[in-house]
């Protein structure tokens, strides 16, 4: 027989998480992605049109404290950076443009290293995020923010490992360089992730 339909304890769920919207990240920033400012608008409206068909918004935050060699003075761009989101600094709250938003949880990640995947750091009460999406029992992940090509990226591939269907909305997010974001969007295409725009039901 076939045809036969097993139905679903439940319906599929949907997480939107927004990566790293950090002042630090923005213009006249240490570390700035171009066009963040413009982008966490889009962001921010987005929210506000279409936030409540997901069940979960989600932020990350980069927040160091003591990050070892992820901080440099003599940066690579590749595995050193200049100082950038000191934990309880100005430059690692959430922008202005999204500080207002209701999260319904914050997810801080890099305390003692670099880290730029979400699913490296934990909420205040210490769930990963892994765990946050398993115990809401999310099925669809959309991922947006900063930067395409670091941690948005980084994120995006880790959720695809776990299992999650992956979209990034490009639209939604930034990259520090056209190279390394194409490399990005190629790798993230190669895990199967997918690149449905905000405008996309
Ligand atoms: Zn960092």
């Amino acid at each position: 027989m076939s045809g036969a339909v097993v139905p679903r304890l439940s319906p599929e769920r949907r997480a939107f998480i927004v990566v790293d919207p950090q002042s630090d990240f923005f213009e006249g920033g240490p570390l700035p992605v171009s066009g963040a400012t413009e982008t966490a608008e889009s962001i921010a409206r987005y929210l506000r049109d279409r936030g409540d068909t997901f069940d979960l918004r989600i932020v990350t935050q980069d927040w160091h404290v003591d990050p070892g060699g992820h901080w440099s003075d003599n940066p690579d761009y590749v595995t050193s950076w200049p100082v950038h989101c000191a934990a309880n600094t100005g430059g690692a709250q959430i922008h202005a443009s999204l500080a207002d938003e209701k999260w319904d949880a914050v997810i801080r990640k890099g305390l003692h290293e670099g880290a730029y995947s979400g699913f490296e750091g934990a909420s205040d009460d210490g769930s990963t995020l892994a765990e946050l999406l398993a115990t809401n029992d999310v099925h669809y992940v959309t991922v947006v923010g900063f930067a395409t090509d670091h941690c948005v990226k980084a994120t995006a591939l880790d959720a695809r490992a776990l299992g999650f269907d992956v979209n990034v909305a490009l639209d939604l997010c930034a990259g520090v360089d056209p190279e390394t974001t194409r490399l990005a969007i190629s790798a993230m295409s190669e895990a199967g992730v997918t690149f449905a725009t905000s405008s996309e039901p």
